[in-house]
């Protein structure tokens, strides 16, 4: 059997593990997603529109961070075609979509990263890359900056703490120095600059399991510590919730400390997140072009409800705007607290709940 079957079928297996270990029966019982909106008066989750096309390219990473959802790594060979890439930018070119928002893996790995920036910028989309700044530095890639700032593509980078430590426990020895260089490129380039148009947004996720603090507070705090540390400035700080899935689920399972965090994402529930999450504005769309609600579902192997289209070759505007959701107990970490999306935190600043 080839190599990349076996894999595929690997994968398949360990993403439905991860769905029955998130949906099991626990002791005490735990509600489900859909339970927590109805107690709440809420309805079940629905599209209201789509203002995002997000789409993965693949799962090949120059780093392996310990809690990535997507389980990203140098050794992984999954990448989005030409032709996916094609049907990508023909969906863009269809329809009124605003923003393309490039994810991976290291998104910038994947050969028609460059391709697909050039054509939807051609076609006046927004366009984002989440960029973990290493890249930035690697070998092969250190044109990037320029590239990036020529095609005006907004920039979300990912560092999870301005103190070196935490952020090479979670991303790996030497990650820290390597992004802080990456920063300063993008800096020199005018991104995150006061009056600059070129946007550098940092996302923070914590580093154990816990929630964000107050995304305005700790922004805050980032602005003081990197401009007297480091002499860096950013645009703003979006604060990300870690979602029980892929390998923060399996450290969460190895520590025993899965079934805490679920209950503190539970007990954290807040109805005012609902309206904003991610989900309702967006679709996701693998690297083999399968459409999702988003990437988390993306990983957990759940595909849209049965009625809608599979594949973006089959991309049908009118009916995925209006969708209704799959949800499942994973949700709540896009529902706890102040909220997280790929905006970061949910709540609007005034209305933060302390974490
Ligand atoms: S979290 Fe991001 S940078 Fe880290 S391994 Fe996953 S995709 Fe790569
Ligand atoms: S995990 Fe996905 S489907 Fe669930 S609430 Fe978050 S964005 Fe929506």
């Amino acid at each position: 059997m080839q190599l990349s079957l076996l894999r595929q079928q690997s994968e398949l297996a360990n993403t439905a593990r991860q769905r029955e270990v998130l949906e099991d029966e626990f002791t005490p019982p735990l509600p489900y997603f859909t339970e927590a909106l109805s107690d709440n008066g809420l309805p079940r989750l629905t599209a209201t529109g789509i203002e995002v096309l997000q789409i993965n390219v693949g799962k090949l990473c120059n780093q392996t961070c310990t809690h990535c959802h997507v389980d990203a790594g140098p050794d992984r060979r999954e990448s989005m075609s030409r032709a996916t890439a094609e049907a990508i930018i023909d969906v863009l070119a269809r329809h009124d979509i605003p923003t393309l928002d490039i994810t991976g893996g290291a998104p910038e790995m994947n050969p028609n990263f460059r391709w697909l920036v050039e054509q939807a910028t051609l076609l006046g989309r927004r366009v984002i890359d989440r960029c973990n700044l290493t890249i930035l530095m690697a070998n092969g890639y250190r044109d990037l900056p320029e590239f990036l700032a020529q095609h005006e593509v907004e920039v979300v980078a990912s560092l999870p703490c301005y103190l070196e430590e935490n952020c090479d426990s979670q991303r790996g020895d030497g990650v820290f120095k390597r992004s802080i260089d990456g920063l300063r490129r993008l800096n020199a380039l005018g991104y995150g600059q006061p009056d600059s148009p070129r946007t550098l947004n940092l996302v923070y996720n914590p580093v154990g399991p816990s929630l964000p603090p107050s995304q305005a507070a700790l922004e805050a705090t980032y602005r003081s510590e990197l401009k007297s540390r480091y002499d860096i400035v950013f645009t703003n700080l979006h604060t990300i919730t870690n979602l029980p899935i892929s390998r923060f689920l399996d450290d969460l399972l190895r520590s025993d400390q899965f079934d805490n965090y679920m209950q503190k994402l539970i007990e954290s529930f807040n109805p005012a997140t609902v309206e904003g999450v991610m989900c309702r504005t967006m679709v996701s769309v693998d690297w083999e072009g399968h459409l999702f609600d988003c990437d988390f579902n993306q990983m957990l192997n759940i595909g849209l409800s049965p009625e809608q289209p599979r594949h973006i070759s089959d991309f049908d505007f009118e009916s995925l705007a209006s969708r209704g959701i799959q949800t499942g107990r994973h949700c709540f970490g896009c529902t706890a607290g102040n909220g997280s999306s790929c905006q970061g935190a949910v709540v609007k600043i005034g209305t933060e709940k302390p974490a």
